[in-house]
């Protein structure tokens, strides 16, 4: 009983999702793997690299402390998360929003302070 309303909420959860999906819309989730000029690739969770293409009217947003905050392309990194909202044009895929947050290890390690040997 209790595996099968497990089941049902899960069902419920992708069904909430789908319903707020838009047009062809694509979401794309994933570490950035690589940021070009004008386009980023992106690894998946399920190990495929996916190229989005920056466009002029492409929102960016970072995550921090449960917040997202107004950023632009030059924040973008290597290593970081992302969430892009994108929609599919001729074949190419074209973010009209990116979410990122900077991984907590990267953070960590960055303003940790430098070990000094005795
Ligand atoms: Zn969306």
């Amino acid at each position: 009983m209790k595996f099968r309303l497990s089941i049902l909420a899960l069902l419920l959860a992708l069904f909430t999702v789908t319903a707020f999906a838009h047009g062809n819309e694509v979401h794309v989730k994933g570490t950035i793997e690589k940021i070009n000029a004008d386009s980023v690739r992106v690894k998946t969770a399920d190990g495929k690299s996916v190229e989005v293409k920056l466009a002029a009217s492409t929102v960016y947003l970072v995550r921090s402390n449960n917040e997202d905050k107004p950023a632009k392309a030059a924040d973008l990194a290597v290593g970081y998360l992302v969430v892009i909202h994108a929609t599919s044009k001729d074949n190419a895929l074209e973010a009209s929003e990116i979410k990122f947050s900077v991984p907590i290890r990267t953070k960590a390690a960055t303003s940790a302070p430098a070990k000094v040997k005795p």
